[in-house]
C-alpha cells in the first residue's frame, strides 16, 4: 500500500494483525477492515503575508462508513503524511467502535507548522483546506473535529467556510467550535477530563490514594494541561512533571500547574516556566511517579524505554504513544504496570463531538453538567467493559479494548454484506 507508506501506519497495522490473530479473523476480512475505504490529498496554495504564494500538502482519510459518517479530529503539523493521517483515522474507527458511537474513523490535516504561521496565515490554511474537502465531508458523510496544532478558532472557519458555500448555517460540519457559534460545553475539557476519570478508575482499582500519588504528564496542549489541571486540583494528586515541544520540568516537590497555564497563556509555551529543573523529555518518561501520562505525539513509549518506566498506571492520552514492541514488554509487566490504552484513556475528545454533534443536529442544547455525566457514563461502561474482557481472557488492556472495537465494526460489515 504504497500511499501510506508511513511508520505510523506500519505501526496501526501491526496492532490490527495481533487483535485480527487474536479474533481469529479470517484472512478474507482483515484488508477489508484494516485499509481506509478512502484517502484525499489536496493541494493548497496560500497567499502568505510577504506576497508570496506558499503550497501546502492537506490529507482527509476516512476509514470505514460502515457505522455511519466518519468522525475525526484534524491536524496541522509540520510533518503530516498520508500514512500518519490513515494510521489516526484506523485508530479513530476502534475508538468510536469501543465507545459504542455511530461512527467510523476519519483523520485530516495539513502538513504545516501552525507556530510559524501569522494568524492570518493560519486562516487562510485552515479555509482553503475546508473548501477543497467541500465535495468529500458533510454532516452525514464525515465530521471534522479538533487535533494537535488546531483549535476552536479553527473550527470556526471550518463552520464558516463551510456554511458559507451552503448558503446557510450548517454547525453539525464540525465539532469542537466555540460555544458562540453551536459549540458544546465542556468539548475543549472533555479529553483530559476523561483522561482523570480513568486514572481514578485505575487508582480505585489498585487501591491507591490519589492524594499520596504522583504524576508525570507529557505533552502541554489541550489534553496535557486539562488532564495535569484537573489531576492537581480534582484528585489532589502530586504533579512533578510537564512538558511541551521546548522544554521538559521535573519537580520532586511538586508543579504549580494552573501557574504553568498562566504562563503558556502569556507565553504561548513553557519554556521559561522556571518554578522546575529541566530534564531530558525522554529521560522524564522513566523518572519516578505513579502516573505517567504522554499527552503528546506517538511512539514515545518504545522497545527502548517501556523496561524502564517507573509509574504504577500508564494512562495515554495521545494516539497512538506505545509501540507495539513496547507493548510486548508492557505485557510482561502487567502486575506492575496498569495500562489504560489510548483508544480508550483519550476517548472523551470524540464522546462529547459525538453529543455536540447531534446537538446541531437537533438544534438542541446540554448544559456542561449534563455533557460531563453523560461522558462519564459512557467512559465508564467502556472501562467496565475492557477489564471484564482482559480479565476473563488473560489478555492486555489494549487488546481487550482494540478486540472490542474491531469486533463491533466487524460484525456491523457482515450484517450489512458486500455490494453487488
Ligand atoms: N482528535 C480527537 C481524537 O483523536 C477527537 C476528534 C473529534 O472530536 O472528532 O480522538
Amino acid at each position: 500500500m504504497s500511499i501510506y507508506n508511513d511508520e505510523v501506519f506500519q505501526m496501526a497495522c501491526d496492532q490490527f494483525q495481533v487483535i485480527a490473530d487474536y479474533l481469529q479473523i479470517d484472512q478474507n476480512d482483515r484488508d477489508r477492515l484494516m485499509l481506509p475505504k478512502r484517502s484525499m490529498a489536496v493541494t493548497l496554495p496560500v497567499h502568505m503575508d510577504d506576497g508570496s504564494t506558499q503550497t501546502f500538502q492537506g490529507y482527509r482519510v476516512q476509514h470505514h462508513l460502515t457505522l455511519g459518517p466518519t468522525k475525526g479530529g484534524t491536524r496541522f503539523a509540520p510533518n503530516l503524511s498520508m500514512g500518519e493521517t490513515a494510521a489516526l483515522a484506523m485508530w479513530m474507527s476502534w475508538k468510536c467502535a469501543l465507545a459504542n458511537l455511530p461512527y467510523g474513523g476519519a483523520k485530516g490535516g495539513v502538513a504545516c507548522d501552525p507556530t510559524k504561521l501569522s494568524r492570518t496565515e493560519l486562516e487562510s490554511v485552515s479555509r482553503r483546506y475546508m473548501q477543497e474537502m467541500i465535495p468529500f465531508v458533510g454532516p452525514h458523510t464525515d465530521i471534522m473535529g479538533p487535533d494537535m496544532g488546531t483549535n476552536e478558532q479553527v473550527m470556526a472557519w471550518f463552520m464558516d467556510t463551510y456554511s458559507v458555500y451552503q448558503g446557510y448555517c450548517v454547525n453539525e460540519i464540525v465539532t469542537g467550535k466555540p460555544v458562540s457559534i453551536g459549540g458544546t460545553e465542556g468539548r475543549r475539557e472533555a479529553t483530559g477530563r476523561g483522561v482523570v476519570y480513568l486514572i481514578e478508575r485505575a487508582t480505585d482499582m489498585l487501591k491507591l490514594d490519589p492524594k499520596k500519588c504522583t504524576a508525570i504528564v507529557q505533552g502541554f496542549g489541550n489534553v496535557g494541561s486539562v488532564a495535569a489541571l484537573s489531576l492537581a486540583l480534582n484528585t489532589g494528586m502530586k504533579i512533578v512533571g510537564i512538558s511541551d515541544a521546548t522544554v521538559a520540568l521535573y519537580n520532586p516537590n511538586g508543579i504549580d500547574v494552573a501557574k504553568a497555564e498562566q504562563h503558556v497563556i502569556k507565553k504561548g509555551h513553557l519554556r521559561a516556566f522556571d518554578e522546575a529543573d529541566r530534564v531530558d523529555p525522554n529521560e522524564m518518561l522513566t523518572m519516578p511517579c505513579d502516573v505517567l501520562v504522554p499527552s503528546a505525539v506517538d511512539r514515545v513509549i518504545n522497545k527502548g524505554n517501556a523496561a524502564k518506566l517507573k509509574c504504577r498506571i500508564l494512562a495515554e492520552g495521545a494516539n497512538g504513544p506505545t509501540t507495539p514492541e513496547a507493548d510486548l514488554i508492557l505485557n510482561e509487566r502487567w502486575d506492575e504496570l496498569f495500562v489504560i490504552p489510548d483508544i480508550l484513556c483519550n476517548a472523551g475528545g470524540v464522546i462529547v463531538s459525538y453529543f455536540e454533534w447531534v446537538q446541531g443536529l437537533q438544534a438542541f442544547m446540554w448544559t456542561e453538567t449534563e455533557v460531563t455525566d453523560k461522558l462519564f457514563r459512557i467512559l465508564e461502561h467502556s472501562f467496565a467493559q475492557v477489564i471484564k474482557r482482559a480479565k476473563a481472557h488473560k489478555i492486555s488492556h489494549r487488546t481487550a479494548a482494540m478486540a472490542i472495537g474491531v469486533e463491533r465494526v466487524m460484525k456491523a460489515k457482515h450484517a450489512r454484506g458486500l455490494f453487488p
